[in-house]
């Protein structure tokens, strides 16, 4: 038996004993040391629930190998999980896409994953963590590469200026990314002031919060000319229209929040999307190949700062109380990770 945090339906998480899984063909088993919470796993756990019940959540975690079972790995070894398993049946996955597979199982979503003791997952899924890379940064692999998949999209040439909605995690970490593609200007935007200290330890030059007017700011920090690059990571309606409002002609917008309402851009403000002839990105998940290698090589250099964006460390054995608090807003958080 092992313990693990299992979710019964939406607002119904338990920590409790559940059975220690069992492996077979290419499986493995990781014993798991450090879980971050997604803004998708309070959605999850909170509001919507699962694709079927139980499960246990959790999709960006460390840890290290348990058993090896039939794999190259080695007990011992420290790793992290990409958590997409795709069907390799799809077009997507045929053309090599596996990150868009329309027919995929998640560790953490529609199977069992990362907030537990330990974790069944296809070898094929670990990546094995250089040395010099601590465990609990590791498991900011996910959204890591997440936004750098997005931050990929946007071309981001020497000196531009980028604007950055929502500063939580994955906000933070365009942020950085941006920086390291050649930004000029990094502006961020947060309602929670207290998030902008950390956005600034990390590189945003200039922090804006939502009671202030973010277009005319940011009209004037850059010559009424507007931001070469807009990310959307806040997924809220407003936001989204402030990106098309605040870009320059010819700005890329790169749309990564998950959104809970309309898409709407008020029919006064869609002249700008012609007129500026915007271009705008969807950005979805990360790819194991490129992302991931990338994501790792940065946070082992210090280039891609995770520890930093840690507000709190809980136990696993509180799971019912933290995503309660952070569904409330109890607390003001940027990343609540989990210690196994
Ligand atoms: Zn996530
Ligand atoms: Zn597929």
């Amino acid at each position: 038996m092992m313990y693990a945090g299992v979710l019964h339906g939406p607002g119904k998480i338990e920590y409790q004993e559940v059975d220690y899984p069992e492996i077979s063909g290419n499986e493995v088993i990781v014993g798991v040391k450090y879980a971050g919470i997604c803004g998708s796993d309070i959605q999850r756990v909170m509001v919507k629930g699962a694709y079927h019940h139980p499960l246990v959540p959790g999709h960006e975690f460390s840890g290290v190998i348990e058993d090896a079972g039939d794999s190259k790995f080695h007990t011992g070894q420290k790793v992290t999980v990409y958590p997409l398993i795709p069907c390799k049946k799809c077009h997507s996955c045929d053309s090599g896409s596996y990150h868009l597979c329309d027919n995929y199982n998640y560790l953490g979503s529609r199977c069992d994953g990362g907030f537990a003791e330990f974790v069944k997952c296809p070898s094929e899924n670990i990546i094995p963590l250089p040395e010099n890379i601590s465990l609990e940064n590791a498991a900011f692999t996910e959204p890591a590469s997440v936004s750098f998949h997005g931050v990929s999209k946007a071309g981001i040439k020497e000196g531009d200026t980028v604007v950055v909605y929502g500063l939580g995690t994955i906000g933070m970490l365009v942020a950085q990314w941006a920086r390291l593609m050649g930004a000029g200007l990094i502006i961020g935007v947060d309602r929670n002031s207290y998030k902008h200290l950390t956005a600034k330890s990390l590189g945003v030059d200039y922090c804006i919060s939502s009671d202030e007017n973010s277009a005319e700011i940011i009209k004037d920090l850059t010559g009424n000319r507007g931001a070469d690059c807009a990310f959307e990571c806040a997924g809220s309606a407003s936001t989204q229209e402030k990106c098309v409002i605040v870009s320059k002609k010819g700005g890329r917008i790169v749309m990564l929040g998950n959104s809970e309402s309309d898409f709407r851009v008020r029919k006064e403000n869609v002249p700008q999307i012609l007129r500026k002839e915007l271009s705008i990105y969807g950005s979805w998940n990360s790819t194991i190949k490129d992302d991931w290698t990338k994501s790792i090589d940065a946070m082992k250099n210090g280039k891609i700062r995770c520890a930093d964006i840690i507000t709190h460390r809980k136990n696993l054995s509180e799971i019912k109380q933290v995503f309660e608090d952070l569904h409330q807003k109890s607390y003001p958080y940027i990343k609540v990770i989990f210690v196994i």
